[in-house]
């Protein structure tokens, strides 16, 4: 399959690893919106959040415990934002499930 993060998971593409088990993966966003910026997806190809079922749901379930743990590591002791495009009107441009965590600094109150 053509999708950037699965190349990106199997080492062909290479990336700034922050996190990885049998299910999950993460590293830092290549144009980062925030002093830390990081995307979280599953291994298996989940389109997007459209994508989510019974079936997979326990992957997602899991990176949202991940999330915390990566948040930890990385230092976000004062919080940070999770945000996930889905589709067209929200500018998904990988068409891999993945949530961005973003945080470093005071965000902005709006989200879009
Ligand atoms: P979205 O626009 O929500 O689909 O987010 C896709 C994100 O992937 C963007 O924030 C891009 O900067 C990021 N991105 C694209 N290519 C790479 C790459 N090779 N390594 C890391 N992040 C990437």
């Amino acid at each position: 399959m053509d999708c950037l993060f699965c190349k990106i998971t199997n080492g062909d593409i290479p990336s700034k690893k922050v996190y990885e088990d049998e299910d999950v993966f993460a590293f830092f966003d290549i144009a980062p919106q925030a002093p830390v910026h990081v995307l979280v997806i599953p291994k298996v190809h989940i389109a997007s959040m459209d994508g989510i079922s019974m079936e997979n749901a326990e992957v997602v379930a899991k990176i949202f415990t991940v999330i915390p743990k990566i948040a930890a590591q990385l230092g976000l002791t004062n919080g940070y934002r999770v945000i996930s495009n889905c589709g067209s009107d929200a500018c998904q441009s990988v068409k891999h499930l993945h949530f961005h965590i973003l945080g470093g600094a005071q965000l902005s109150e709006k989200m879009a």
